[in-house]
């Protein structure tokens, strides 16, 4: 079943404040779709079972929900994660680092084959290295098991990313089973895989209790629902006749205008205000508190207008903002996301319009939609577009 309740943001979770600091600091602002169905049942013990294309942020929700419930032990084994590749494994313990980075308890090895198996067995013997939680491919993993290396009588949660690939051939499922025996009974398991065909679905199934079952078509991507997107292809010494049409023309709430540089905000800035436009600018070479300043006088709806550069294009959160424009395209396709991000956020309606004057910027459009599989369309200026619908 799938569950497609919208939330705005990480903090609707209500995970530990020094998870969501970490996340503040990963720069994840929007929990993508699979995060959304998944995380509110699984830091709750659920077991589950989620297929969802590449991409799209699978990592996380077991990251995320095995660092919520972690009641870390010192010399205890708590988390098992099983992948099948020694790279996997190796991304894996990278993102468990960046997540538990204010969780100094919380101890994260990995272990696969074609490395020093006494270098595990030292790490493992010791308590003060002894990992909480362990990522691992399954072979290694099995032999420190076999070999009572690897104590796993206290384990909480057991998790298998590519799951399909982990136990779709016979000695490698042998490899997990033997693993998932030497752990107690009543734990969480939760498998993860971007392909789950039907052959493989139950023998995922013999390993879950009543599990929470997830599966995200293809069109389900990283993007922002709700969000209209157009673009006008004009030139550069045509930007602000449009700009000012466009400002006069659409009904907004607040509206952010991105520009490239620190000088084109305050060049812009002054244009407008000196066409009555109650515009302020934000920028990075202003002093701190003048940002915070005049940061807060635009959330606190003093100014309506704000023209911005990057440094606004991350981690902001004015629910206000109905209206993105990018009077410079940004450089990267990515920076795009963040920016109109400001405007829509997830679940709520919102209007984004670019402008592209060079080659380059088409490329980059390009690069947007096929990066995010949106269609950015044309500004419709003969028929304009319905304030309703955004
Ligand atoms: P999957 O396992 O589903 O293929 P990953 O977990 O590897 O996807 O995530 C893909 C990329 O998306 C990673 O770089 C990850 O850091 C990033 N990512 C995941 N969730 C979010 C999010 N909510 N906001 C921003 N970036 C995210
Ligand atoms: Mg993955």
């Amino acid at each position: 079943s799938y569950v497609g309740v919208l939330q705005t943001g990480f903090k609707d979770f209500l995970l530990k404040p020094e998870l969501s600091r970490a996340i503040v600091d990963c720069g994840f602002e929007h929990p993508s779709e699979v995060q959304q169905s998944t995380i509110p049942q699984s830091i709750h013990g659920t077991d589950v079972l989620c297929q969802a294309k590449s991409g799209l942020g699978k990592t996380a929700v077991f990251v995320l929900s095995t660092l919520q419930q972690i009641d870390a032990v010192p010399g205890e084994v708590a988390v098992v994660v099983i992948c099948h590749t020694r790279e996997l494994a190796f991304q894996i313990r990278n993102e468990y680092l960046r997540f538990s980075k204010y969780m100094p308890d919380v101890k994260t090895s990995v272990f696969y084959g074609g490395t020093k198996y006494q270098d595990d067995i030292d790490k493992l013997k010791n308590k003060e290295t002894c990992p909480n939680i362990i990522v691992a491919t399954p072979g290694r993993c099995k032999a420190l098991v076999r070999d009572k290396h690897a104590n796993l009588s206290h384990v909480k949660m057991f998790v298998i990313d590519e799951c399909d690939k982990v136990l779709e051939k016979a000695d490698m499922r042998q490899d997990v089973q033997d693993i998932f025996r030497a752990t107690p009974r009543e734990k969480q398991v939760m498998m993860f895989t971007a392909t789950l065909n039907d052959e493989m679905k139950p023998i995922c199934r013999r390993f879950l209790q009543n599990p929470l079952e997830i599966f995200v078509d293809d069109e389900a991507k990283l993007t922002l629902h709700g969000l209209q997107q157009f673009y006008f292809k004009i030139n550069e010494n045509e930007k602000n006749k449009t700009l000012a049409k466009l400002l006069d023309d659409l009904e907004f709430n607040q509206v952010i205008i991105f520009v490239n540089s620190s000088k084109r905000a305050n060049e812009l800035t002054k244009l407008l205000q000196l066409s009555n436009f109650p515009a302020i600018t934000v920028h990075g070479m202003m002093k701190q508190e003048e940002r915070i300043e005049r940061y807060k006088a635009f959330k606190d709806f003093d100014k309506r207008i704000c023209v911005s550069t990057d440094v606004f294009g991350r981690g902001i959160d004015i629910e206000r903002i109905n209206l993105a424009i990018n009077y410079d395209l940004p450089k990267e396709a990515d920076q795009y996301l963040h920016r109109v991000g400001r405007a829509g956020r997830f679940g709520t309606k919102g209007l984004a319009v670019s402008f592209v004057s060079s080659a380059e910027d088409e490329e980059i459009l390009e690069k947007i939609q096929s990066r995010f599989d949106v269609k950015i369309a044309p500004f419709p200026e003969e028929e304009g577009i319905d304030p309703s619908t955004y």
